[in-house]
């Protein structure tokens, strides 16, 4: 159990340099220069750390001399100063990944979220008449021209949206639903809990494959508030289906006197995306009432509920005391001021999630190559590297039946498992999450942003241990800085 011995005698604990020889180690110097009682606090851990280590008899080769001591610390700093909420590289192809933060925002979205952040803004204060105004108001104008609803109200998220609508419109009363769209949307979102929650009744009508227009004639009542439609946005049935089209039931509601509500999820804005979505503008001119849609799933903007459509539905919303709690904040209304502005001006190509979901086969069959080559560049014999076809998806519930054509690089690495693999890439510094087919770590170059590549050779070349060969960045630049 004895330890080694050490220059000093009998106890190698005479080894360790003082705290303040590390701390003058030039490797430490940024660190001490910008916090200089963290750095301290840091290097005091792990002396303290090899001492008790060496008392225990552990041999700890190449550690006790203050070059080793000052990197260990110097990387100890740079590892707590990364925030834990930061950037990765997407490679899985999957456009709107919930887990990943689904939409990347524009660059000017970016720019003006940032100026807003930095300091005051005109949040509730109306500029021209100097008087109190309402933050959500700021987008509704934008809102309407874009969609050609005739108003509109941004809430927190679609969520938000759903419950509040709800709960506004027909708590207490019932709320006619297809079997068939008695859907989960994921992460506890189920259409029933939700409608629960709102303190609206559910009457379920039709089956799970078959909802006809007699089905819902049926169903109303003197305590029918609404007709509500969930776009079951993660699952499609197949075969023996049918649906009501959504001018017969916003004609069906109406026929009634009651408004026809459709949770559209997604809710395509692009017109010129071959998708086979249903889009905001077909909802409304069918005749829907009131259409509710996230910010941040095809829309490619930041997290948010909006509501669009008639005048006296959304006023109701947008004074519901609840409203308050499910509020906006500024920054998303700066970034989706800006987003929308990019389909009023017809910018639609600076968004990236509509860049991305209509990128060509032949397109991403280039980029795959081109990374192919690069990666066999730099990985050499350490892994075999293919390119084959393959398919990306939209994600965060959208277009589920569309696979979307692509190519992928296969990764195989020549020691070890791809399992393994995929663990030291989401080390990497971005970290790089990627899937896993047949074996081989699969990168998709649908979904990587501008200078993604670079940084995906250098992370994979890293990966499987070798040097990483010249890269595109600095040092310093490597702490999850975007290039432009
Ligand atoms: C995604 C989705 C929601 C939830 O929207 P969030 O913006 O994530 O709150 C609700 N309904 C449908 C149909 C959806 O696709």
């Amino acid at each position: 159990m004895a330890g080694p011995k050490g220059a000093f005698g009998a106890d190698p604990r005479r080894a360790i340099p003082s705290a303040e020889r590390v701390l003058e180690d030039p490797q430490l110097s940024i660190w001490v220069k910008a916090t200089p009682g963290r750095t301290a606090r840091t290097v005091a851990r792990i002396l303290a750390e090899v001492r008790e280590r060496l008392a225990r008899g552990e041999a700890l080769p190449g550690t006790l001399d203050v070059g080793a001591l000052a990197a260990w610390a110097a990387r100890e700093r740079e590892r707590e100063s990364r925030p834990i909420l930061r950037p990765v590289i997407n490679a899985t192809g999957v456009v709107l990944h919930t887990n990943l933060g689904r939409a990347p925002l524009a660059e000017e979205a970016v720019v003006n979220l940032q100026a807003v952040a930095r300091g005051y803004s005109n949040l509730e204060f109306d500029l021209a008449s100097g008087e109190r105004g309402h933050r959500a108001s700021l987008v509704t104008d934008l809102l309407k021209e874009v969609t050609g609803a005739p108003a509109a109200h941004v809430l927190n998220n679609n969520a938000a949206a759903v419950f509040l609508a709800l709960r506004t419109l027909a708590s207490g009363r019932e709320v006619i639903v297809s079997r068939g769209e008695l859907v989960e949307i994921g992460g506890s979102f189920r259409i029933p809990d939700v409608m629960a929650e709102s303190g609206a009744r559910l009457r379920e009508v039709g089956t799970t494959n078959r909802t006809h227009r007699s089905d819902y004639e049926r169903a109303f009542g003197p305590d029918t508030a609404l007709v509500f439609k969930a776009h079951p946005s993660n699952f499609r049935i197949r075969g023996f289906t049918a649906d009501v089209p959504l001018e017969e039931l916003a004609d069906v509601a109406h026929a009634h006197g009651v408004p026809a509500i459709m949770d559209l999820g997604s809710g395509l804005l692009a017109k010129d995306l071959a998708l086979d979505e249903p889009r905001v503008a077909d909802c409304l001119a069918a005749g829907i009432d009131l259409v509710l849609l996230s910010g941040d799933k095809l829309l490619g903007g930041p997290q948010a509920g909006i509501v669009l459509g008639r005048p006296d539905l959304v006023e109701a919303i947008r004074t519901a005391p609840l409203s308050r709690a499910l509020r906006v904040d500024k920054l998303t209304l700066a970034a989706l001021e800006s987003t929308l502005r990019l389909y009023r001006d017809g910018r639609t190509a600076e968004i990236p999630t509509l860049r991305m979901v209509g990128r060509t086969p032949e397109e991403l069959r280039r980029d795959a190559e081109r990374l192919a080559r690069k990666l066999r560049g730099a990985v050499r014999d350490r892994a075999e590297i293919r390119v084959k076809s393959d398919a990306s998806q939209v994600g965060g519930g959208s277009a589920p039946d569309l696979p979307l054509s692509t190519s992928i690089v296969t990764v195989k690495p020549a020691a070890g498992s791809a399992m393994s693999l995929s663990e030291r890439l989401r080390a990497g510094e971005p970290p790089v999450v990627a899937r896993i087919v047949d074996g081989r770590i699969a990168v998709d170059p649908r979904t990587l942003l501008p200078g993604d590549e670079t940084r995906l050779v250098r992370i994979l070349a890293q990966a499987l241990g070798g040097d990483a060969g010249p890269t595109d960045e600095g040092a310093g630049s490597a702490r999850g800085s975007r290039e432009p």
